[in-house]
């Protein structure tokens, strides 16, 4: 500032040594002043001129270029550059820091809601957006409660008791849960934090509706062992010995029940354990259709008549234990649910460079809205009739699980009262030659 004011006092001495002293001694005195007035007016217009550039900066923004000035403006143009420009790098640090910031708000597994104390939206991550169906861009500024009316949100906003989240269902999303958290901060600033818990939500209702019905499956025939058993133990020499055989085939076959329940139970906990097939080898399909028709005979005991057809080429890469028990599951069902008298065809073909397993029976069939669900463990569509041809409920879901490990898919056509057609189908790149 001092240098300023020196500079002034020096052009002002040099204003009146240079130009009024001149003038004064050679014109007189009056002559001086006037050329003091004239000379101080050219250095106050010089001012307004500068001045008038300054106002004009100032009203536009501030990446503007600054006016050039000469002498004292020179140094209040550079002073103000300097500042400008150390703004400016303040801001492009500052908007970088804050664009770092929304990154990450956006990359958030969960979503993020910013409120103020009037509950107007200050900010919205995409997350958040659909967990709400809202748009950052149209609702920002809005009420929260406009936007999220639920009785459940509304009261547990008013209520102000964050410590525990809020289980949300019911929100414009269907079949969304959420779990919904505020968080306040600054000053009387808050965050609403959403996760998405359905699959969570799902996967505890599955292993409930799984332990209630391995509980029931087990119930029945946990029931008539210890029936009989008991009956037996208490009792023995009230029975004769025919009595007690019928009982004890009673218990023989619920035993069996049970074990068939429990290995299958084996089974598809190893399955969905998720590791890769164990053992992948080459399969001879031919073999081991051979030895699968052998047992679905057995097992039909000559009610049905069953034709085993092979195409070329018949090896497929793969786990060979597991093939061949996702292949008898088949044709044991499609005997299971065929009358007698009825025809059963176990066929594998190469069509369109896909290999597949068919097997088609001309049984009961299955309603088609019972298609989707098949697989799924325990789904019947007769329960009595799966439980007195031995059926765990668990065959399909086996199936399943062994042709996705294989990056099979199963394909299920059936009509009720003409029969069903199961065709397991392997990718080429499956098929050896
Ligand atoms: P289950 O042990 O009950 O047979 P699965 O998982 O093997 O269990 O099959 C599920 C259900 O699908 C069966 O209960 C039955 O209702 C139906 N199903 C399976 N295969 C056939 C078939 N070939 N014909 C008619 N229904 C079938």
């Amino acid at each position: 500032m001092s240098a300023i004011w020196i500079r002034t006092l020096w052009l002002l001495l040099a204003v009146v040594c240079l130009v009024c002293a001149p003038v004064a001694i050679v014109l007189g005195v009056t002559t001086g002043l006037a050329a003091l007035v004239v000379s101080l007016l050219l250095v106050l217009g010089w001012h307004l001129v500068h001045l008038q550039q300054l106002l004009g900066w100032l009203e536009g923004g501030l990446d503007n270029p600054l006016p050039r000035g000469r002498g004292v403006w020179e140094v209040i143009f550079a002073g103000l550059h300097r500042r400008v420009r150390i703004r400016l790098s303040q801001q492009q640090v500052l908007s970088e820091t804050l664009e770092r910031f929304v990154r990450a708000f956006q990359a958030l597994p969960d979503g993020v809601i910013a409120f103020d104390r009037h509950r107007h939206i200050d900010w919205i991550n995409e997350r958040a957006e659909m967990h709400f169906a809202l748009s950052a861009a149209i609702d920002r500024g809005q009420a929260l409660t406009n936007l999220i009316r639920h009785p459940d949100f509304v009261t547990y906003l008013d209520g102000g008791n964050y410590a525990e989240p809020l289980i949300y269902r019911g929100g414009r999303v269907k079949g969304l849960t959420l779990m919904l958290q505020i968080i306040p901060y600054g000053i009387d600033q808050n965050l609403l934090v959403s996760r998405d818990i359905s699959q969570i939500e799902r996967t505890e209702i599955m292993r409930r509706d799984f332990i209630a019905n391995v509980s029931h499956e087990l119930k029945t025939p946990l029931t008539v062992v210890a029936g009989f058993s008991e009956m037996l133990a208490d009792d023995y020499g009230a029975y004769v010995d025919t009595e007690i055989k019928h009982y004890l085939s009673l218990i023989r076959e619920q035993t069996a029940r049970m074990q068939r329940l429990i290995e299958d139970l084996l089974t598809l906990s190893a399955l969905e354990s998720g590791g890769p097939a164990p053992n992948e080898e080459r399969v001879e399909l031919e073999a081991m259709l051979h030895s699968v028709l052998a047992e679905a005979r057995v097992l039909s005991a000559g009610r049905h008549e069953i034709t085993l057809s092979i195409e070329k080429p018949s090896a497929l890469f793969g786990c060979a234990n597991e093939l061949r028990s996702a292949f008898a599951n088949l044709a044991g069902n499609a005997v299971r649910y065929t009358p007698p008298g009825g025809r059963i065809e176990l066929i594998w073909r190469v069509q369109q460079g896909f290999g597949e397993f068919v097997v088609a029976d001309t049984g009961i069939g299955i309603a088609e809205q019972h298609l989707p669900r098949l697989t799924e463990r325990f789904y019947r569509v007769d329960r009595s009739r799966s439980r007195e041809t031995g059926g765990t409920g668990l065959g399909l879901a086996i199936v399943k699980h062994v042709l996705t490990r294989h990056l099979a898919t199963l394909e299920i056509e059936s009509e009720p009262g003409k029969g069903s057609h199961f065709i397991a189908r392997f990718p080429a790149h499956c098929l050896l030659a």
